[in-house]
Parts: C-alpha cells; sequence; structure tokens
C-alpha cells in the first residue's frame, strides 16, 4: 500500500494511492489507521508533500563499500550515525537550494524509513515491525564544507538538503530491489540495496539501543557509490525499485 501526505489548498491530509487517484483518510495514519473519509481526489489535483515530519533524521554513513572506496575512506565495525534536522526537510518536486557557502553540492540517494511506533532496543528480529513504510532520500551533502569542517553537521543539514517521498510503501521488505540516482535523465548511482553493509534491521537496531526512536522518526540507510555534483537546473531523480521515484529541481 503507498500512503502519500498532501497538500490541496490549504488543507494537509494523508490518502491511499489507487490508480489515479487518493483514497482520502480521517487522521494520521499513525494515530487513526487508514479509515477512509469518504472522499478521493485525483493525483494530479493536489501536491505531494514529504510523508513525514520527524523529531528527528537519523543517518548511517558509509554503508555501501564503493561509496566508501569513492571516499577514500575504511569501514568501520559499527554504523556510522549522523543526524539532518527536520528543517532541511523537502518533499517530491520542491527545489533544492543551493548554498552560497559551498561550491560542491552533492547528491546521495538512499533508502528511507519511517518508524510507527515508539522503537527502544528491538532486536533486529522484531525491527521490521517498527516500521511503519519505506520511502526515498536524498542526503544533500555540501561536500567541501563537509572536509573543511572536519565533521558533518553543517554540510548536511541546509534548508531543502533533505527531500524525501514520494509517498511511503508500507509493504515494501527490503532484499536485493534496485536503487539508483539520475541527473537530466543520466544515470550517475546504480546498486541494488543488498549491497549495504549494516542491513536495516540491523541499522534500526543498532540506532534503537542509542537513542529513542518516536513515531514518525526517519532513517535513512546510506548511498551507493556514484556521488556527483549537482548544478543548479538539474532535474535529480532518486528511485528505489518498488517504493518509487522521487524528483526535485535544483535551484
Ligand atoms: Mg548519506
Amino acid at each position: 500500500m503507498k500512503v502519500a501526505r498532501f497538500s490541496q489548498g490549504d488543507e494537509v491530509r494523508f490518502g491511499v494511492l489507487d490508480g489515479p487517484e487518493l483514497v482520502v483518510l480521517k487522521g494520521h495514519p499513525i494515530v487513526s489507521g487508514y479509515e477512509p473519509s469518504g472522499e478521493r481526489v485525483p493525483l494530479k489535483e493536489v501536491k505531494l508533500l514529504a510523508p513525514s515530519i520527524p523529531s528527528k533524521i537519523v543517518c548511517v554513513g558509509k554503508n555501501y563499500a564503493a561509496h566508501i572506496d569513492e571516499m577514500g575512506l575504511s569501514a568501520n565495525a559499527e554504523p556510522t550515525l549522523f543526524l539532518k534536522p527536520s528543517s532541511s526537510i523537502v518533499g517530491p518536486g520542491d527545489n533544492i537550494f543551493l548554498p552560497p557557502q559551498s561550491q560542491q553540492v552533492e547528491l546521495e540517494v538512499e533508502l528511507a524509513l519511517v518508524i510507527g511506533a515508539l522503537t527502544r532496543n528491538v532486536s533486529p528480529e522484531d525491527a521490521l515491525q517498527h516500521v511503519w513504510g519505506f520511502t526515498v532520500a536524498n542526503d544533500v551533502t555540501a561536500r567541501d564544507l563537509q572536509a573543511s569542517d572536519d565533521q558533518w553537521a553543517r554540510s548536511k543539514s541546509f534548508d531543502s538538503f533533505c527531500p524525501i517521498g514520494p509517498w511511503l510503501e508500507t509493504e515494501f521488505i527490503p532484499e536485493d530491489q534496485m536503487i539508483e540516482s539520475r541527473i537530466n535523465g543520466e544515470v550517475v548511482q546504480s546498486s541494488t540495496i543488498d549491497q549495504m553493509i549494516f542491513t536495516v534491521p540491523q541499522i534500526i537496531s543498532y540506532v534503537s539501543h542509542n537513542m529513542t526512536l518516536l513515531p514518525g522518526d526517519v532513517i535513512i540507510t546510506g548511498t551507493p557509490a556514484g556521488i556527483t555534483k549537482i548544478n543548479s537546473g538539474d532535474i535529480i531523480e532518486c528511485e528505489v525499485e518498488g517504493v518509487g521515484t522521487l524528483i526535485n529541481q535544483v535551484a
């Protein structure tokens, strides 16, 4: 089931995709479940929004060996975690803004998930039960500032540096699906999610032993090789097979 958060006029609601339409839901699905409101709206008449505005975005760095190689780094024994602020989130179709502080802003396609319930100290075996659904993220990074700052907070946190969407797929099981990014139609990153060093259940479990995850929190699971500079006017497509394609323009 694909669950979208959308606006129509100044109302923000959730709906379930049904062909070219959305079956509008009563309330927030985490709180109210999937009870239909009785209304249907054409997908083309709404603006899709980021599927969640979380308390935090927990990010995993260095989770694909080929990306670690291209960065000239080495793998760690445990997942490398960092945070992005919720103010960096934008939705599908929104612009990615290049900050004047950076001359080297790059894209990073990542499989993302949204937590559905308070999650603390879960085992890898139970971890997927705490996921509301999966989506696609772009961990936009000011690569020059990442190097010069010695840590990653600023380089990954500018407004619009975390596009997520276009919706949540609630039945996605992470296996060996394709993950890909394209700039103006040209493929720049292409891999499969079974190339992750730490699996999705291992990541959720690890994070939950280090901080409490709240309903709506987002985890992004690392990027494959092929990180590439983006420029004003570029159309960026980030896709995970079985989830969807997130499209943003660089401004
Ligand atoms: Mg990343």
